[in-house]
């Protein structure tokens, strides 16, 4: 008796605007992923500590983020979309994509989407500072992260066959 394939888990992170949610789904679209924006699941099921007018953001729980997700982590074959990453258990993933976006695209990506002045400044300033790299490579081994450019939607269709081919070698390569 063989056991069933174990699928790797994957987190997309990001500076806001990097375009974490669109490659996502397009992933998970393409190999039969479950595809959890995080933003989206804390507003649903509540797993905040109320609204920040000045950032216009909830601010998240994040021990409630993590009890919900465990379950849900342990199925394998998720990715999981979010724009920070050190409050996630290191042995969730299997492979850390990190978004990289030039200022000059992604401000005006920011300002489409009606982001107030403070709102674009933290998340500008948060690229340029590599916040989010930083972030994941205190967090994560060296060698499952990985950064990915993501400036045009040539880039995005090269992204997703990199992660495509990625979770192909790994789910050949047999490993748990
Ligand atoms: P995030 O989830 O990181 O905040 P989104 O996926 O919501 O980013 O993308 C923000 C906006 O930028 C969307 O309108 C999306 O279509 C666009 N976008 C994202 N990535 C790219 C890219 N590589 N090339 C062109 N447009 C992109
Ligand atoms: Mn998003
Ligand atoms: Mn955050």
């Amino acid at each position: 008796m063989t056991s069933p394939t174990y699928r790797p888990n994957i987190l997309v992170t990001g500076t806001p605007g990097t375009g974490k949610t669109t490659t996502s789904e397009l992933i998970a679209l393409a190999v039969g992923f479950q595809h959890i924006e995080v933003g989206k699941l804390v507003k649903e099921k509540q797993l905040h500590n109320g609204f920040d007018e000045e950032f216009q953001s909830w601010l998240l729980d994040e021990d409630k983020v993590v009890d919900e997700l465990e379950p849900i982590m342990q199925e394998g074959g998720k990715i999981i979309d979010h724009h920070g990453c050190d409050f996630f258990p290191e042995r969730w993933f299997d492979l850390v994509v990190v978004l990289r976006t030039d200022n000059s695209v992604l401000y005006p990506r920011l300002k489409k989407r009606n982001y107030n002045t403070n709102k674009i400044t933290e998340n500008i300033e948060c690229e340029i500072m590599e916040v989010v790299v930083e972030e994941a490579r205190a967090s994560y081994k060296e060698e499952i992260v990985k950064e990915l450019q993501s400036n045009s939607l040539n880039d995005m269709e090269d992204n997703v066959d990199w992660v495509e081919s990625w979770i192909n070698e790994f789910e050949a390569s047999g490993r748990q």
